[in-house]
């Protein structure tokens, strides 16, 4: 590593950096206020290049300075990564057992440096200490959601903090003779500093992919979503039914669609007021849905009117999907919510037959089952 100047290359890592630090503030400003952290790791990027600044004065500073408050910057920095972490997954931060950890591992530090001097014992805590921080990151990294490629870029530069301390205690016996001037051209120091700073444009990177692919959820569910239930909003579903619509021709499968809602519904909100009418929306919503295969879609149309679209199911089994849910909303067991009913119609088209209608007669038909549905008395399933 002789052709570069490690002091250079520091500091061109730690300007990266900043840049980084200053993309998590400017996101942290913009980002809804539940996606929470990003000004911790903001922080914790300034406090490791401040630290890996201080470092690289080895010689020119006291050592005070250069080692021991360097040692101190770098560790709180990277237990701000962890606080970042925890909060983003709305968690509360552990300050109190990590700080007294970093206490303990600054003393020994102090008397490695002035009571004692050790070099390699300085080195064995240090990254005894890193192995510890980066190991709960990879943890809470891997835990992090949403999971995809933000969250395992992210574990995997922590893992890769892990191998690069263990490997640097691994090498500190062949290394007794080592200098005790950091900026020795030594190869493995070198890479342990590369580590610190590379390291945390890599982490950065990784969390901020994270938080833009949580952003990106929370504005899909949003755009799609009803927000009261949960449930497919109009526009989401039609765009769903469509697809389906399109396999169910090309595969000559059959398609279903069940239109509900909810019986006296106005009683309801008359009797126990609009919260409560509320409520049952949301019940309704819950445990209908609970009756469902993972491909069908429950979508809110309004009020307390529900569509659910079934692929590759016909009339009879969709009929039987109506009823298991008729029966299911009959038998409340709530104690906090009055008992209530709904009605149910079915409607459902197969492969070639799908060729002569549209979305709109197979909805339309549905809502006419459940009109007759209505009309026969309430709280049954017509087909
Ligand atoms: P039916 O058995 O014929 O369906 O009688 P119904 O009383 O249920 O009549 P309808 O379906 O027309 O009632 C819809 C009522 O739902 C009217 C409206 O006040 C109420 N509603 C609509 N949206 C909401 C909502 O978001 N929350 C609550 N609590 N009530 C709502
Ligand atoms: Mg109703
Ligand atoms: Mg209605």
């Amino acid at each position: 590593m002789d052709f570069i100047d490690p002091r250079t290359f520091l500091l061109v890592a730690n300007l990266f950096g900043i840049l980084c630090a200053f993309v998590l503030w400017v996101q942290a400003r913009s980002f809804p206020d539940d996606i929470q952290g990003l000004r911790d790791w903001a922080r914790a990027v300034v406090l490791i290049g401040c630290a890996s600044g201080l470092a690289s004065m080895r010689g020119h500073l006291p050592d005070l300075l250069s080692i021991v408050a360097a040692s101190g910057l770098l560790l709180f920095g990277q237990l701000l990564l962890i606080v970042g972490l925890q909060r983003y997954a709305g968690q509360a931060p552990t300050w109190r057992p990590a700080l007294d950890a970093i206490g303990a591992v600054l003393f020994l530090t102090l008397w490695l440096t002035y009571g004692s001097p050790h070099y390699q014992g300085r080195l064995l805590i240090m990254g005894l200490a890193h192995i510890g921080l980066f190991s709960f990151g990879a943890l809470l990294a891997a835990r992090a959601r949403p999971a995809g490629f933000g969250n395992r870029f992210l574990a995997a530069f922590f893992v890769l903090g892990v191998v690069i301390a263990l490997w640097r205690i691994a090498t500190l016996p062949a290394n007794v003779a080592q200098s005790d001037d950091i900026f020795d051209h030594n190869l493995i120091q070198q890479a342990y500093l590369a580590m610190f700073s590379l390291g945390v444009l890599g982490l950065s990177i990784g969390f901020i992919l994270l938080a833009n692919e949580r952003l990106r959820v929370e504005l899909e569910f949003l755009a799609t979503r009803d927000p009261m239930t949960g449930a497919l909003n109009r526009r989401a579903f039609f765009a769903r039914a469509d697809i389906e619509w399109a396999r169910s021709q090309r595969g000559r499968r059959p398609l279903a669609a069940i239109a509900s809602d909810i019986d006296f519904f106005k009683k309801v909100n008359d009797t126990y007021g609009h919260h409560v009418g509320d409520l049952v929306i949301k019940d309704y919503s819950r445990r209908a849905g609970e009756q469902l295969r993972l491909p069908d879609v429950l979508a809110r149309f309004g009020g307390e009117e529900f569509v659910i679209l079934l692929p590759d199911t016909g009339l009879a089994e969709a009929k039987k999907v109506a009823e298991r849910i008729r029966r299911e909303i009959e038998n409340q067991r709530d104690p906090e919510l009055p008992v209530y009913t709904v009605s149910l119609g079915v409607a459902a088209c197969f492969g070639d037959e799908a060729s002569r209608g549209d979305m709109e007669n197979l909805l339309a038909a549905a809502d006419e089952a459940l009109y007759r549905a209505k009309q026969g008395g309430r709280n049954r399933v017509v087909a």
